[in-house]
């Protein structure tokens, strides 16, 4: 059967489609049913990682970003 590509399901993380999985297998966790666009089950750790570490810069003072950033260069 061949699957035609502008049906096929995306994830607008990683960009893993129907036909092309992410590594270990993943599944459909939230889809736009219009769009065909969504978001996969291997994304949702990284996701929450991204949004526990902006939660974190946040809340940190500007001034002591600035300074580890300098640290770092
Ligand atoms: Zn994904
Ligand atoms: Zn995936």
């Amino acid at each position: 059967m061949k699957i035609n590509p502008k049906h096929e399901r995306r994830c607008v993380y990683c960009g893993c489609t129907d036909s092309k999985a992410c590594v270990g297998g993943c599944s459909w966790v939230q889809i736009h049913e219009h769009t065909h666009t969504g978001v996969c089950s291997q994304c949702i750790p990284r996701l929450v990682t991204t949004l526990m570490d902006l939660t974190k810069r946040l809340h940190t003072p500007l001034h002591e970003l600035i300074q580890d950033n300098a640290y770092r260069n």
